[in-house]
């Protein structure tokens, strides 16, 4: 090899691996879509929707909604990589690239419409109040004016009480409902809200069996869109195709009874998508 053919090898080289740099971080803005492997953002603490359990695997509806749109796409089970997507970390974690989508009880609204797409919605739920089992003195929002009431920042169902559900009550808000339980247990806290769908899983527990209770409420209507990078509409359509076919193959259904079948919870008809 001549010297400047070499040194062109080189310098061909050299951008070679510059490039392979730029794009072999797994977190690299892309959600991990390069090397064959996508990151989803779901829940971790939440069961019936999206659950890390002792042994490191994951369960839910969500789950099961995610890792049927992932294989649409073209990536098989084992290629998901999960990420915790807290409620208030959503539109974050879809705008650095963190994630190619989130499929996390999130709800499709207007103002989460600003920065992120949402394809869906595929499921609906509605904002309900879990309260210890027995208590008679909460019925209807206003009832918590008085009390101590636990949600999750950035949620809506935080932004419904302190606008107009129950704006006097004594709103505590945490990182996940999860962490609400052991208040309301101890009376730390008297109602834990967000959407019926979670509060069910919560108290069908075999750990909470018989100490909480829901009251039944549908205080609001809770679209779950599948959420993702904005202006990505080919992306949107792709998954609004596999939802649509989720719920005609009947896979939509089967992971409604699997997964919400033993908490009890009486679920909504599949939603019409797009
Ligand atoms: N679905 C509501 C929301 O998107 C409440 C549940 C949650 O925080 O994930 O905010």
């Amino acid at each position: 090899m001549k010297l400047h053919q070499a040194s062109t090898a080189a310098a061909a080289l050299l951008v070679l691996s510059l490039t392979a740099t730029a794009c072999g971080k797994s977190d690299s803005g892309d959600g991990g879509d390069k090397g064959g492997k996508i990151n989803i953002g779901v829940k971790f603490d939440q069961p019936g929707l999206g659950l890390k359990t002792p042994d490191g695997s994951f369960a839910g509806f969500d789950i099961d909604v995610a890792t049927y749109v992932a294989k649409e796409l073209g990536y098989d089970a084992k290629d998901i990589n999960w990420k915790e997507a807290p409620s208030a970390e959503r539109e974050n974690l879809i705008s650095n690239g963190d994630v190619k989508f989130v499929v996390a009880s999130y709800s499709i609204t207007d103002e989460r419409k600003q920065k992120v797409d949402f394809a869906g919605p595929y499921f609906l739920a509605h904002q309900d109040l879990l309260v210890r089992a027995g208590d008679k003195s909460i019925t209807k929002p206003e009832d918590l004016n008085s009390k101590k009431l636990c949600s999750v920042t950035g949620s809506t169902s935080a932004q419904n009480m302190k606008t107009e559900l129950a704006p006097k009550a004594d709103l505590l808000q945490y990182g996940g409902y999860s962490e609400c339980l052991t208040g309301l247990e101890n009376k730390a806290v008297d109602a834990l809200t967000t959407d019926d769908s979670i509060l069910a899983g919560y108290a069908a527990q075999k750990e909470h069996q018989g100490k909480f209770q829901l009251t039944g409420l549908k205080l609001s209507d809770e679209n779950y869109g599948i959420g993702l990078k904005k202006g990505d509409a080919d992306l949107q359509k792709k998954i609004n195709d596999a939802l649509t076919k989720m719920e005609s193959d009947g896979s939509w259904e089967k992971a409604v009874t699997a997964n919400f079948g033993s908490a009890n919870y009486k679920n909504e008809p599949a939603p019409k998508i797009g």
